[in-house]
């Protein structure tokens, strides 16, 4: 027993070093891969309750050779650690609103900022210069923010929002509903959209408790004048729930999945008259 009570350490220990190796080998090739050219983005659109185009969602897509597709979901949590995002982040803004300038329609954009861009400054000045060197109207750029970020006690955040706001882009809160909400923050902010997280959609029986959640969001967001979105829509019974539900805004596969930025335009093209 002793001696399988030591393998079984020794065997976890492997497996603390296998990862923690891993980890390591993603930093350092994380560490690269923007000058090598590994990262990409895609954008996703939003329909409005016509199923007609409103914006693309930009969504950061690395490539690596030595480790395949990996998810933001994995390496934006590694770019925030290791001093990455910044860049990161940079190059997302600077190909979002270079592409939105070349849509036929004035459609809007929206970028993915981390909470850890608020505490390293700076932020609202890169902001600027992408709509500055983009040439992109400021009202066409949507800036998607979770939840964290409006609960810090950090009144530097309160003042960057309030900066960015006065841009003249449009901010939202993102994965709504997921964090700690307390909704007093909804009014002490200056939001103009809601995103309810997708967890809520899945399960869209009007019975059902989420469904009973998404109506409460979507009608505490309109008291509160805010676009509200719904993403994850993957099917017409969702959809069409949705739309009951008073949501304004749509996103999900049953639309379109993050299309490459060259395949945005013909995906725009089924759309002539809108
Ligand atoms: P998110 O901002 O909540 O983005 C929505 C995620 O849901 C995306 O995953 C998207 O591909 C996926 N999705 C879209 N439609 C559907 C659907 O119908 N069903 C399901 N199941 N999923 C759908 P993705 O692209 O893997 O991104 C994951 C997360 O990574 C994003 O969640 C966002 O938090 C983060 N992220 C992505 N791009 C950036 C970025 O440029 N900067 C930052 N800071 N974070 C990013
Ligand atoms: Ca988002
Ligand atoms: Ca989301
Ligand atoms: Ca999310």
């Amino acid at each position: 027993a002793k001696s399988r009570g030591r393998s079984g350490l020794c065997f976890y220990n492997r497996q603390l070093n296998a990862a923690a190796v891993e980890r390591l080998r993603l930093e350092a090739a994380l560490r690269r891969a923007l000058e090598r050219g590994e990262i990409d983005v895609h954008f996703q659109p939003k329909v409005d309750r016509e199923g007609r185009p409103l914006s693309f969602e930009a969504l950061v897509r690395w490539h690596s050779p030595e480790f395949g597709a990996i998810s933001p979901a994995v390496f934006i949590p590694i770019a925030e650690d290791t001093g990455q995002i910044e860049p990161i982040t940079e190059f997302v803004l600077a190909r979002a609103c270079r592409l939105a300038c070349a849509w036929p329609r004035e459609l809007a954009v929206a970028v993915n900022l981390s909470p850890r861009l608020f505490h390293s400054g700076g932020l609202c000045r890169r902001v600027e210069r992408a709509l500055a060197l983009s040439g992109l109207a400021p009202h066409r750029l949507e800036l998607e923010l979770t939840e964290g970020i409006l609960m810090e006690k950090n009144m530097r955040a309160v003042e960057q929002l309030q900066a960015l706001k006065a841009l003249g882009v449009r901010l939202a809160v993102d994965d709504f509903g997921t964090g700690y909400s307390s909704l007093a923050y909804l009014r002490r902010f200056p939001l103009d959209i809601l995103k309810v997280d997708k967890s809520f959609v899945g399960n869209c029986r009007p019975d059902a408790s989420d469904a009973i959640l998404v109506r409460a969001i979507s009608s505490l967001g309109r008291e509160l004048g805010l676009t509200v979105v719904a993403e994850g829509v993957e099917t017409q019974a969702q959809w069409d729930f949705l739309r009951q539900a008073g949501c304004d805004e749509f996103q999900g596969y049953l639309f379109a999945r993050p299309l490459p930025a060259e395949q945005t335009h013909a995906w725009l093209a089924r759309f002539p008259d809108s």
